[in-house]
């Protein structure tokens, strides 16, 4: 059975839509996503499949009372849509469903020689936020990843955004590269900010492979690069809005549910995602597409899978989800189904998580990450392997449980 706790979202009117552009120029080094080559891509077709999709998938949720939070376009680099496509996207499922009044609607744009116009016309499609996937300013860096951009445009890109109007501006970027020195986080938090980001938030760049800590050097090097970035965001007005993601004071901020750990197992909210590739997360249950593209443009309901999570991964989910991004597992969410959880092994990793300064209770009787935990928690997250379903290993999420809830039809 779902824990009680962990059902209460299920029947949230809340919905975050997500569309999945998988289309890229270059696939980079580090990237782990299944992308297409954009050179092929027939543009008018995934476009009119998108498009089938959401007008059957929609109307379930318009009528059930759904009021759209977030719409995001991710990728892939969706930023490749043509301007017109985009406004016919947007205006589409703006047509489908119904959107808060404070919704936000953001896409990811893969940095280069844009012109103010492209923001013009991202602005003009409706979109109030945009997401700039910067990685790092140093362009030397940017070359060896295999990205397609240097550093200077990146900033370029956040500017013109900010001179385009908009007021919601995200700046992602990676950290922990095996060369990185000291100060290196800091200076592209610092640099993101200057150009004009509202939002800063960061990936661990792994070099370790699954199963495997970095070292205990390599563990205190990222700590204290992680330390000196929050030293930064604290002098230039920044509060912290995630374990590794920062707003401005004062800025709006909204976490996406399509973001972080737990994307598929978060008890928040609703997502409906779009598109080939894309991932639904419907209260317990998980929707995604199978088979090819070329499926899925011949019928984008023809590979259609729906499945339960399995209780445990919802309760792992919730654990990590709340560290994460709510910055607390609340007391309740820790008491009998977590226990319970994969035989106790969600205890044991708990136990060993404090053991290792990554965590710490709360005065509420819940659980919040260390400084240490926010610099290290993607490390011990990887090197116990999401793919960890056994249980074993008392660093790694517990075993998969019986199906919980019956996917809606
Ligand atoms: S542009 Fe983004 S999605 Fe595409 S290959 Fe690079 S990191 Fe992956």
């Amino acid at each position: 059975m779902t824990p009680p706790e962990l059902r209460y979202e299920a029947a949230e009117k809340r919905l975050n839509v997500y569309i999945h552009i998988p289309f890229c120029i270059k696939k980079c080094s580090f990237c782990y996503i299944p992308v297409l080559p954009a050179q092929h891509v027939p543009w008018s077709n995934y476009l009119a499949a998108l498009k089938l999709e959401a007008s059957r998938r929609a109307p379930r949720f318009a009528a059930g009372g759904a009021l759209v939070e977030t719409l995001y376009l991710g990728g892939g680099t969706p930023s490749l849509l043509a301007p017109g496509l985009l406004a016919e996207l947007v205006g589409h499922i703006r047509d489908l469903l119904p959107f808060g009044d404070s919704a936000t609607l953001s896409m990811e744009v893969h940095p280069g020689p844009h012109g103010l116009a492209l923001f013009q016309d991202h602005l003009a499609a409706g979109l109030n936020r945009l997401v700039i996937c910067a990685q790092t300013f140093d362009s030397g860096r940017l070359a060896r990843l295999g990205r397609t951009h240097t550093g200077e445009e990146a900033a370029a890109c956040l500017k013109r955004a900010r001179q385009t109007g908009f007021a919601h501006l995200g700046c992602e970027l990676m950290w922990g590269y095996p060369d990185a020195r000291p100060l290196d986080m800091a200076a592209d938090f610092s640099r993101a900010v200057s150009e004009g980001a509202t939002e800063v938030s960061f990936q661990w760049f792994n070099v370790n492979p699954k199963g495997f800590l970095p070292d205990p050097r390599e563990q205190d090097r990222l700590w204290t690069m992680f330390s000196l970035m929050k030293e930064a965001a604290v002098r230039l007005g920044f509060r912290q809005v995630g374990a590794q993601s920062f707003a401005a004071a004062g800025a709006a901020h909204r976490h996406h549910a399509i973001n972080g750990p737990g994307l598929a197992t978060t008890p928040y909210g609703k997502v409906l995602g779009l598109g080939w590739g894309a991932m639904s997360h419907l209260g317990g249950c998980m929707e995604s597409h199978s088979g090819s593209m070329d499926r899925y443009l011949q019928d984008p309901g023809a590979g259609h899978l729906a499945q339960s999570i399995p209780s445990d991964e919802l309760v792992w989910g919730a654990f990590t989800y709340g560290l994460t991004v709510l910055r607390s597992v609340p007391g309740a969410w820790m008491e009998g189904p977590f226990r319970q959880a994969a035989n106790g092994s969600m205890l044991a990793t708990t136990e060993a998580w404090q053991e290792a300064g990554l965590i710490q209770a709360d005065p509420q009787g819940g659980m919040v990450l260390t400084l240490r935990g926010e610099a290290l928690l993607d490390a011990y997250l990887h090197a116990s392997g999401t793919s960890n379903r056994g249980g074993a290993n008392p660093l790694g999420p517990p075993g998969g449980g019986p199906d919980s809830l019956p996917c809606p039809g």
